[in-house]
């Protein structure tokens, strides 16, 4: 199906969080040079950037000057750094979206670059996309579906059974290009009956790997919720996704050893047989649940690395050295962003954690609601 459909250009009054098109994502160096997305989502995090009434995809930048600005970028390493293409603002495989995520992969293609690259979409893969996406042959490409089962309008209009068509396609063309189903979010007491579990475990037939997590449950978004009448999933707001441990439990229980992973890193690890680009291996309690060939795969690769190395990284994103420390596990710095964290912990492949903000054991970078 040719869906070769102009978008209109991003109005002067878009938000200037906006027009920053690359910014630094635990996943990856993210490129967003379309904003707008029809499908309202009630937990979308356009909430967090007021974007959410944008519901027409419009163009900031030009696909051959947008992957200018992305290699460009002060953290950018060929082969290394991990992209996400079209994550924050739009659904990248909508139509008229779509023509311009493809052409954005081949120029990142055409560079002979071999990053890691995420596309999350929640709308329709077509076999002709699949087509276009396999002809591709340097990029490590991976197609995370979301999926969720909700049939709560309010919370999630998009019926659950378009992601399903997608992942059925990618399982029935893609060979290179890896998919992975993208479970969430689960929220306790909305998506998580026996039966959605048993559903989801059916799904994850379809897809090389299987990563679940919970609900952003920011301010905004729960005003946004508690507006079109949906009553708070949780008592509180938190700054990390919630998902509680009773939930995880039942979901480790249903899959019965099946590839599920906690971390959409180790999910992308596994279906590429490379070891995580996070360094979760370093916290040890993240990998109970991996397949033994993949744990193996990323202890092979764990270094723990000198001091004189994180002390080059941190100067060259210009952290300060009065507070670095290294064990075994993960990097410890103070003061920092998630920037300067990240393009550490990309470069050596190793958890890296700001002494403000710990995580804490068995709880695995989530909210503390339901943990306590
Ligand atoms: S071994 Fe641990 S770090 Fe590696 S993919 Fe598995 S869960 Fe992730």
């Amino acid at each position: 199906m040719k869906t070769d459909i102009l978008l209109r250009k991003a109005p002067p009054d878009l938000p200037s969080a906006l027009r920053q098109i690359v910014d630094y994502r635990k996943s990856g160096l993210s490129l967003n040079h379309i904003v707008g997305c029809p499908l309202d989502c009630g937990y979308c995090v356009r909430h967090l950037f007021a974007n959410f009434e944008m519901k027409k995809p419009h163009l900031v930048l030009d696909d051959d000057a947008a992957v200018r600005e992305l290699v460009e970028h002060w953290a950018f390493r060929k082969d290394i750094t991990p992209i996400q293409l079209l994550n924050r603002a739009t659904d990248p495989f909508l139509p008229g979206v779509k023509d311009h995520l493809i052409r954005t992969l081949e120029i990142l293609d055409g560079k002979g670059l071999r990053n890691p690259v995420l596309v999350i979409t929640r709308w329709r893969v077509e076999p002709d996309d699949i087509q276009r996406l396999e002809r591709l042959s340097n990029i490590k490409l991976t197609i995370l579906v979301t999926w969720s089962g909700i049939d709560d309008t309010r919370l999630e209009p998009v019926e659950s059974s378009i992601a399903e068509a997608s992942l059925h396609t990618l399982r029935a063309t893609a060979s290179r290009t890896k998919a992975i189903l993208y479970w969430r979010p689960l929220i306790a007491g909305i998506n998580d009956t026996d039966a959605h579990l048993a559903r989801a475990r059916d799904l994850s037939e379809q897809a090389s790997a299987t990563v679940f997590s919970g609900l952003f449950h920011r301010e905004e978004i729960r005003s946004y919720l508690r507006s079109v009448g949906f009553e708070d999933a949780y008592p509180e707001v938190a700054r990390r996704k919630i998902l509680p441990r009773d939930l995880e439990a039942r979901i480790l229980t249903a899959f019965g050893g099946r590839p599920l992973f906690r971390k959409t890193s180790c999910g992308i690890a596994f279906a590429h047989r490379s070891a995580d680009y996070n360094g979760h291996f370093g916290l040890k309690d993240v990998c109970d649940i991996c397949p033994g060939a993949q744990v193996e795969r990323c202890a092979t690769a764990h270094a723990r690395p000198t001091p004189e190395r994180v002390h080059e990284l941190a100067r060259e994103c210009g952290l300060s050295l009065d507070h670095i420390g290294v064990d075994d596990r993960r990097i410890e710095v103070k003061n920092s962003t998630e920037q300067q964290r990240y393009f550490i912990q990309h470069a050596l492949n190793y958890q890296v954690h700001d002494a403000v903000l710990p995580h804490f054991p068995r709880r695995h970078g989530r909210a503390e609601i339901g943990w306590s």
